[in-house]
């Protein structure tokens, strides 16, 4: 593929990434509904919306960690609803959850070790790399457990993207961060997105997603709200009420 990273005009080629009637059911409820999401050029996209409306559960189904009830995922316009986890991250689809995934007792420097080992045998080099890309060059040899909130956030997208994603999920990555490390993480998202990545980033903060973002999505209830530009979101009275009505 050679079309241009942010070239706007990616817009007739084939998306990256495409839901089709993307439907889960837990027991009788309906978490995600009929979810046509389509996301056609690189860059940085949010899905924000209240607790509960699906967003995890969405990010799930398109890693593979849950399966659909109903619908279809395709990846690069290939049909990825049936395969395997492990077989989505070797097409270069990975993600951060929003529970914490990294081994405490171990350094930095090792967690990083652990995530490169599956797929190059030049560890010191991508570990290196990783730690460069996240700016934990200077805690390599610390514990993850003894770093702060924000370093561990960090160390954990610098694991997933280890497997140097061209698509990278993130599942609220400034959750309990102080202000500072969000606008830090914003950075590192920024630098992911320049390097050449497509990332999608749930998030909660809508000041975090105007300075990381250009296009929204909402979910609510499940299914998609609305979508469109940061302020036309921002500006959207029914995005208001259904924020307000839940938060
Ligand atoms: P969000 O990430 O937007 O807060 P989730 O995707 O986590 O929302 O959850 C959507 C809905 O699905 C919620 O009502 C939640 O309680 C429910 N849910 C999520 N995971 C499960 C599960 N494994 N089993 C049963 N219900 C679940
Ligand atoms: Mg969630």
């Amino acid at each position: 593929m050679s079309a241009g990273t942010d070239d706007p005009g990616l817009a007739g080629s084939e998306p990256i990434l495409e839901t089709e009637n993307l439907t889960k059911q837990f027991g009788g409820l309906t978490a995600v509904d009929g979810v046509n999401y389509s996301l056609r050029s690189k860059g940085i996209r949010c899905i924000i919306g209240p607790n509960g409306a699906g967003k995890s559960t969405f990010f799930k189904l398109i890693t593979g960690r849950l399966s659909p009830t109903e619908g279809a995922i395709r990846y690069r316009g290939e049909d990825i609803t049936e395969l395997e986890p492990y077989e989505r991250v070797r097409r270069g689809l990975s993600m951060k959850f929003q529970d914490v995934s990294v081994y405490p007792d171990l350094s930095v420097r090792e967690n990083f070790r652990i995530a490169v080992q599956r797929h190059t045998s030049d560890y010191d080099d991508a570990v290196s790399d990783l730690l460069d890309v996240v700016q934990l060059q200077g805690k390599r040899d610390t514990l993850v457990g003894d770093l702060s909130h924000g370093q561990q956030q960090w160390l954990e997208i610098g694991m997933a993207t280890a497997i140097e994603p061209d698509l990278l999920l993130l599942d609220e990555p400034t959750a309990g961060m102080t202000v500072d490390e969000t606008e830090e993480t914003g950075e590192l998202i920024q630098s992911l997105a320049d390097d050449g990545m497509a990332v999608i980033v749930v998030e909660h903060d809508i000041n975090f997603v105007r300075q990381i973002a250009e296009t929204v999505t909402v979910l609510h209830n499940g299914r998609i709200f609305t979508e469109g530009s940061v302020e036309e979101v921002e500006n959207d009275e029914d995005v208001r009420r259904i924020y307000l009505g839940e938060e």
